[in-house]
């Protein structure tokens, strides 16, 4: 009974928590305030073909730079966002700054890159969420087929047919979709097969320690194998180290993204063949 007490007594007064739901309040105060103007901005990613020596993709990195204090990945506002009712504007910020990424990149809009963009789970069911994907289209004139829009597997599984059915509509515009952050949603891999999805994208956790644990080996040598069988592309990220792409090479994976070939960087710096410089020499021929 006295832990129990001591329990409760933590849970309520804990001043670490407290500092944290405020810091949480305050944060998402900050978001709204910094939703029109610049401190919000978009870092690109490649994605390359390994066996094709290509580059195939660009992801869109959200970022925020408040006034004070260092910048703050989307891991920590994105939840915040959600908790704090921001989602769907800072969604549609987020889909203004794609159009914009668009206008001053010229060269990749007329390249044959695809471009992710991550959509939250709320944006997914958002009413209004084709019809923004839509506009972004037609007033950007990227095809269609090159706009990716990137789902985590978690997100699908929290409500899978109401997320299915959004998928549909999506799917209706000739995007293509993928599902992020794939292994780690407890989703079953036969789930996958009910989702009208084109790419499934391996969680760089599964990734990381591809070398030294066997289990992660065998998992991701599923994931590859049944994305195949369901004709699925498969890519994998946060790829890191060379013995990391052999691996997934022999694995029959050749999508890839990570450190190894570029970091993030803001969109006006991200070259279009980005110089795959400590990648084998066989494929540096290629570039
Ligand atoms: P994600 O979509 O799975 O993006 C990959 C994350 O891994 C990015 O973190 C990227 O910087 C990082 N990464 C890439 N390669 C490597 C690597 O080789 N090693 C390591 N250690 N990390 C690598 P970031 O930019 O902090 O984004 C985190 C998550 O925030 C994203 O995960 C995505 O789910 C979400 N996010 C980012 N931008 C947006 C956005 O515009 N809207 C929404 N709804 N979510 C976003
Ligand atoms: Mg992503
Ligand atoms: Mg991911
Ligand atoms: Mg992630």
């Amino acid at each position: 009974r006295a832990k129990q007490l001591g329990r409760n007594r933590y849970c309520l007064y804990d001043p670490a928590m407290a500092a944290t739901a405020v810091q949480r309040l305050q944060m998402a105060q900050l978001l709204r305030q910094d939703m029109e103007g610049e401190r919000l901005y978009l870092m690109l990613q490649a994605q390359v073909d390994i066996e094709g020596g290509r580059h195939v993709a660009a992801e869109a990195l959200l970022r925020w730079a408040p006034a004070s204090g260092p910048e703050i990945g989307p891991a920590e506002f994105i939840p915040v966002a959600e908790e704090s009712g921001l989602m769907l504007s800072l969604g549609r910020h987020v889909l203004q700054l794609v159009a914009r990424l668009l206008s001053e990149r010229r060269d990749l809009l007329e390249s044959e890159l695809r471009l992710a963009i991550n959509v939250s789970p709320q944006q997914l069911v958002d009413a209004r969420f084709p019809e923004d994907v839509q506009r972004l289209l037609r007033e950007t004139g990227l095809p269609p087929p090159r706009l990716e829009l990137e789902i985590t597997e978690s997100a699908l599984m929290g409500s899978p047919e109401e997320s299915r059915r959004a998928l549909l509509q999506l799917k209706s515009l000739g995007v293509r979709l993928a599902v992020d952050d794939f292994g780690t949603g407890y989703s079953s891999l036969s789930h996958l097969k009910h989702f009208p999805v084109d790419a499934v994208k391996i969680d760089r956790s599964f990734v990381q320690d591809l070398d030294r644990n066997a289990g992660d080996r065998a998992l991701v040598r599923a994931i590859i194998a049944m994305a195949a069988s369901l004709g699925l592309e498969c890519v994998a990220e946060g790829v890191e180290t060379e013995s990391q792409v052999q691996l997934l090479r022999e694995m029959g994976c050749h999508l890839m993204q990570g450190y190894l070939f570029a970091h993030p960087m803001p969109y006006n710096e991200m070259p279009l063949w980005p110089s795959l410089r400590r990648i084998e020499p066989e494929y540096r021929r290629l570039h």
